[in-house]
């Protein structure tokens, strides 16, 4: 068997879990030592190509990639954000992190590796229109109406397989931060006109944390 042939079997080996992520409980200092280990960086705005192209697959569940992940907790904090992208912070890699709470106001925290949506049964694509915006399109918001359930399956930062499950503001961010490393913005899920607005209401508006500037 070829190595290649090795890890197209592994894939095919790695199930999801019947079990959901606990990513709850000690929420608060998770978030806390992850941030405290890491550095802030400056946030890519939309137009850097590292946002509008897929990211690469997570190979190596290393140290290099814990220091990236806490990094990403230390710079989702600095930019008060719920939910934040490898690639938002220019680095191409499949890999997000969140501290966002769902419809009962649980705090959810945690990182996924190669995220994947699941489809949903039928009875569960209900649609929430509420409001979304995004660290790299700063200060602008707008409706977008996407399914108030989500499940993700991937990868821990250990390799092991995982799913997280999340309901209402955290469904939302599931689905957002799964899309960046697709290549995908939510601006690109709008209409032409409300596009127009979402980049008018961020040329109106400084943002309150570090970007990188585009060439
Ligand atoms: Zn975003």
């Amino acid at each position: 068997m070829t190595q290649q042939a090795e890890q197209q079997q592994a894939g095919r080996e790695a199930e999801s879990p019947d079990v959901f992520l606990d990513d709850v409980t000690d929420a608060e200092a998770r978030e806390q030592a992850a941030r405290e280990r890491g550095t802030v960086r400056p946030i890519t705005v939309v137009g850097n190509p590292v946002l509008h192209r897929e990211c690469r697959d997570v190979t190596e569940f290393d140290d290099g990639l814990r220091k990236l992940v806490d990094d990403m907790f230390a710079s989702q904090r600095a930019a008060e954000g719920v939910g934040l992208a490898a690639n938002q912070i220019g680095v191409d890699l499949k890999v997000f992190v969140y501290d966002c709470p769902d419809d009962d106001g649980a705090r959810h925290v945690g990182a996924v590796c190669n995220p994947v949506l699941e489809e949903l049964p039928a009875d569960r694509r209900q649609l929430d229109d509420g409001n979304e915006g995004c660290l790299s399109v700063p200060g602008a918001y707008m409706s977008l109406a996407r399914p108030d359930f989500a499940v993700v399956s991937g990868r821990d930062l250990d390799g092991n397989p995982v799913r997280v499950q999340g309901t209402g503001y955290f469904a939302r961010c599931l689905q957002h931060e799964t899309d960046h490393l697709h290549g995908r913005l939510y601006i690109d899920r709008l209409s032409k006109r409300e596009r127009k607005d979402v980049m008018q209401q961020m040329a109106e508006n400084t943002p309150r944390y570090e970007t990188v500037p585009n060439d």
